[in-house]
């Protein structure tokens, strides 16, 4: 299949998982994966889906950041291609869906505004909000951090290169300064990261195994990252 006939796959797909959820009335546990997906890769997918096996949840939402504050511009690239490769990715677990609200809102992107937002629309459900080690670290600089912790309960995964001393530290003042709900996981490492893989394609190394092939596809026809 060429890229855009996945793509159009992609978008169908999406939407039908979409609607799945948004018709159900029953209690709901809705997992969030929230990030820049520049580009999306495994450590994003294995994360969300430890998490959705652990916690029993019925979806995982991935959320593509429009205008991240906390993250230099220059690198980042148009909004439409990350969602287009988050839903690529996605596609093939009944679980996922991709959704637009982050890239579709004007102005930066903050958390507190999206928590906001799909409380009203899943008013019957109770949000996880996933986060690797190295976010949760520095989650302090969140705007209005404390309304967060109310709205959500929050999981901390694993990631390579942060020491699990340092995140365990992380959460016992984050629970005792803002009465947290914060769940620690524990995944399986992938040492990935979208910086190291955007070196990659400009070195014109090799990405493969480190990223759903179609999306890698997506990548190369449409000569992102060079
Ligand atoms: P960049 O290098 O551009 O910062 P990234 O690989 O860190 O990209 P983000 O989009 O910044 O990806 O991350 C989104 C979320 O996924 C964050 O909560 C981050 O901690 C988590 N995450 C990313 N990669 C991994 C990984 N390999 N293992 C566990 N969690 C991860
Ligand atoms: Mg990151």
């Amino acid at each position: 299949m060429n890229v855009s006939d996945i793509l159009k796959k992609a978008i169908i797909i999406n939407k039908k998982k979409s609607k799945k959820l948004h018709t159900r009335t029953k209690f709901k546990k809705i997992g969030i994966m929230g990030g820049t997906f520049n580009p999306i890769h495994y450590g994003h997918l294995a994360t969300a889906e430890a998490v959705r096996n652990r916690y029993d949840l019925d979806q995982i939402i991935f959320m593509p950041s429009g205008n991240p504050p906390h993250k230099s511009k220059a690198e980042i690239i148009d909004k439409e291609h990350r969602y287009n490769m988050t839903m690529i990715a996605t596609m093939s677990n009944i679980y996922f869906e991709t959704s637009d609200i982050e890239i579709k809102r004007e102005g930066m992107t903050y958390t507190i505004d999206t928590l906001c937002e799909l409380k009203k629309i899943h008013k019957n459900s109770q949000i996880f909000f996933i986060t690797g080690a190295d976010a949760l670290c520095d989650i302090d600089s969140w705007k209005y951090l404390d309304k967060n912790f109310e709205l959500a309960t929050f999981v901390g995964a694993t990631r390579p290169g942060i020491e699990s001393n340092e995140v365990n530290q992380k959460i016992d003042q984050l629970k005792q300064k803002y009465r947290a709900n914060i769940l620690n996981i524990y995944v399986p490492s992938l040492d990935i990261s979208s910086t190291d893989l955007r070196e990659r394609i400009k070195k014109t190394e090799s990405i493969k195994y480190l990223l759903p092939e179609n999306v890698e596809k997506y990548i190369y026809k449409n000569n992102l990252y060079r």
